[in-house]
């Protein structure tokens, strides 16, 4: 069953329980792009994971606010997500404002998940370098006392980031998960947007969804497996168990 796209102010967000996961996006698509695979397997792991999408991505060549709004409910059902908002911030001329940090900071205080993803840190599009400068910023915010943002103080545990850039980097990641049971879902979730990556596209071989795969299939040799994704962390990882290891 589809689940609605919040637009309303963070403090008349339904009370919800608190997520596992928050991927924050400068544009609905790149969180499928960055780790649609990452995410439906965490939802089939039983975890609560949202996107909270920071602009409406619009406007775009192919594309309309209610088309990409539609889009938006489509890829949303392909990763079968427990939540999705969007924050209202202007496409193109994201900035890390003070208004734009308490903003995010009241959506982590409101939705209190355990780690946040934000896009990689650098990137020739502006609007995912000020989303990640936001995103770590407000998670500092969201943990402040006497203050009027909504909901408790709160501070999510981690920060990781995702591959969704607009350079052609040679990149090096922290880590890769094994998508390979979560490609089918991870496509669905890009071919929803049909406005962005089959409207007006070059037919010919390598399509972007082509290009795509063997983006997918590279992070998934790599590993010995069929598919991955990769990840960035500024911290050192921790886990419970080397048994995670493969
Ligand atoms: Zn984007």
């Amino acid at each position: 069953m589809s689940i609605p796209i919040h637009t309303c102010p963070p403090a008349e967000l339904p009370a919800c329980e608190p997520l596992d996961i928050l991927v924050v996006a400068p544009h609905p698509d790149d969180a499928e792009l960055g780790m649609g695979g990452t995410i439906a397997k965490m939802i089939s792991e039983g975890m609560r994971v949202g996107v909270l999408d920071l602009t409406t991505g619009e406007p775009t060549p192919h594309g309309s606010e209610s088309i990409r709004r539609q889009e938006t409910c489509v890829a949303t059902d392909a990763l079968a997500l427990t939540w999705r908002g969007n924050a209202g911030l202007p496409n193109r001329m994201l900035v890390h404002t003070l208004e734009a940090r308490a903003l995010v900071a009241s959506y982590f205080r409101m939705l209190r998940p355990r780690w946040i993803f934000a896009p990689y840190w650098t990137d020739a599009h502006p609007d995912h370098v000020a989303a990640t400068e936001i995103v770590e910023a407000a998670r500092f915010w969201a943990k402040l006392s006497k203050t009027d943002m909504p909901g408790e103080r709160f501070h999510p545990e981690r920060i990781y980031y995702y591959f969704c850039i607009h350079l052609r980097l040679a990149i090096d990641p922290d880590w890769i998960v094994d998508i390979s049971d979560h490609w089918p879902a991870k496509l669905a979730s890009i071919q929803a947007y049909h406005s962005q990556f089959i409207v007006g596209r070059p037919t010919d071989p390598p399509t972007m969804i082509d290009q795509l795969h063997h983006e997918a299939a590279n992070w998934g040799r790599i590993i010995n497996r069929r598919y991955g994704e990769p990840f960035a962390t500024k911290e050192p990882l921790a886990m419970k168990s080397i048994r995670d290891l493969i």
